[in-house]
C-alpha cells in the first residue's frame, strides 16, 4: 500500500487538503515523476519548511498494476468508473469478482478516506495529472462547479469546458457530488484534471510540476513567491498560442472491434474542417461532423474515445 503514496507534505496548520492523483492511466508516468520532484523541492526550498505549509498535500499513484505493465489499464479504464453506484457494488462484492481496477479503486478510496479523517479539511482539492498520446497541447478540465472553474483558470493553460458531458464516471465527476466526503469532511470539493502534454515528452514532467505549484499557490497553501523560478513561465510560454477557453462540441466514442485508426499527424488544438477525413474504422472513413479544434486524437492501442472536437469560446 505504501508504494501507492508518492509523498505527503504539511498538515501542521489549517488549510485545504490537496490530493494529487498521478498515473490513473498506467502509461502516463510524467505526473508521478513530477510529484517525486515536487516533494524533493518542497522539502528543500519551502520557506519556513513543512510547518509553514497551510493545509496538506498528499499524492497517490493511481493504477499500480497498469503502471507496472506500462499500459492504460488492465481490465477497465480507471477514469470511467467513479460513480457512487459502482463503489457500492465493489464494497458488496467478493474479492474474487472484482476487476483489477475495482481493487485499485477500493485501495484509493481507503487512502483518501484516511487522509480526510487525518486532516478534516473544509476544502478538498483534487488534482488529477494526465498526459496524451498526441502532441501539441496542454489543457485543464474543471469539474462542473464554479470554484473548480476558478481554480482551472488560475493555471495558465487552455480550459476545456463540457468535456465531462462527453464521458461518464471520471474522477472529476465524482468530485462534483462531493462523493469522497466522510465524517462530514470536506464541506467542499474542487476538482481539476491537467493534461501535461505528450506521454513521453520530458517537458510534460515540468508542466505537471508547474500545474501543481500554481494550484498550491492559488489554494493558499504557500505564498506566491515560494518556489518561484522557471516553472512559473513554463505554462505561460507553452500556452501563449493556444485558445484560453474552449467548449466540447463532439466526442467520437469507439467500441471494441471498431478497428479505429486515427490518421497520422494530428496535434491537440489543430483546426479541422467539417467533413475532414480524420480516421478509419471497420465501416470506412471517419469524417469530422463539424469544424473545430481536434483534441486528444487517439494514437495508442487502448482507449474508448477516438477524438474530441472543441471550439474556442
Ligand atoms: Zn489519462
Amino acid at each position: 500500500m505504501t508504494e501507492r503514496v508518492i509523498g505527503r507534505f504539511g498538515g501542521k496548520i489549517q488549510g485545504p487538503l490537496v490530493l494529487v492523483f498521478a498515473g490513473i492511466h498506467g502509461n502516463e508516468t510524467a505526473g508521478i515523476v513530477a510529484m517525486e520532484k515536487a516533494f524533493q523541492m518542497l522539502h528543500d526550498r519551502m520557506p519556513g519548511g513543512e510547518d509553514a505549509f497551510a493545509g496538506a498535500l498528499v499524492a497517490l499513484k493511481g493504477n499500480l498494476p497498469a503502471l507496472k505493465a506500462g499500459q492504460r489499464f488492465i481490465d477497465r479504464d480507471l477514469n470511467r468508473m467513479w460513480t457512487p453506484e459502482h463503489i457500492h457494488r465493489i464494497q458488496q462484492a467478493e474479492n474474487i469478482h472484482l476487476s483489477s481496477e475495482d481493487k485499485e479503486m477500493a485501495q484509493l478510496l481507503e487512502l483518501v478516506h484516511h487522509a480526510l479523517y487525518e486532516h478534516q479539511p473544509e476544502v478538498l482539492i483534487i488534482l488529477d495529472l494526465h498526459t496524451t498520446s498526441a502532441d501539441g497541447g496542454i489543457f485543464v478540465i474543471p469539474a462542473n462547479t464554479k470554484a473548480s472553474l476558478r481554480l482551472a483558470k488560475y493555471i495558465h493553460a487552455p480550459v476545456v469546458l463540457g468535456l465531462l458531458e462527453g464521458i461518464e464516471g471520471s474522477l472529476l465527476h465524482f468530485t462534483e457530488g462531493n462523493h469522497f466526503a466522510v465524517g462530514g469532511y470536506p464541506k467542499q470539493c474542487l476538482g481539476i484534471a491537467f493534461e501535461g502534454g505528450q506521454h513521453n515528452d520530458p517537458a510534460s514532467i515540468d508542466r505537471c510540476l508547474a500545474a501543481l505549484f500554481t494550484t498550491l499557490r492559488s489554494a493558499g497553501c504557500m505564498p506566491e513567491e515560494a518556489l518561484a523560478g522557471p516553472y512559473d513561465m513554463i505554462l505561460h510560454q507553452y500556452a501563449s498560442t493556444l485558445p484560453e477557453v474552449t467548449r466540447l462540441r463532439y466526442v467520437h466514442h469507439i467500441r471494441p472491434g471498431d478497428g479505429f485508426r486515427m490518421r497520422p499527424g494530428y496535434r491537440n488544438f489543430q483546426p479541422i474542417d467539417e467533413g475532414e477525413h480524420l480516421a478509419d474504422d471497420a465501416e470506412g472513413p471517419v469524417k469530422a461532423c463539424c469544424q473545430g479544434l481536434i483534441l486528444m486524437p487517439l494514437y495508442q492501442a487502448i482507449g474508448s474515445d477516438g477524438f474530441f472536437v472543441v471550439e474556442a469560446v
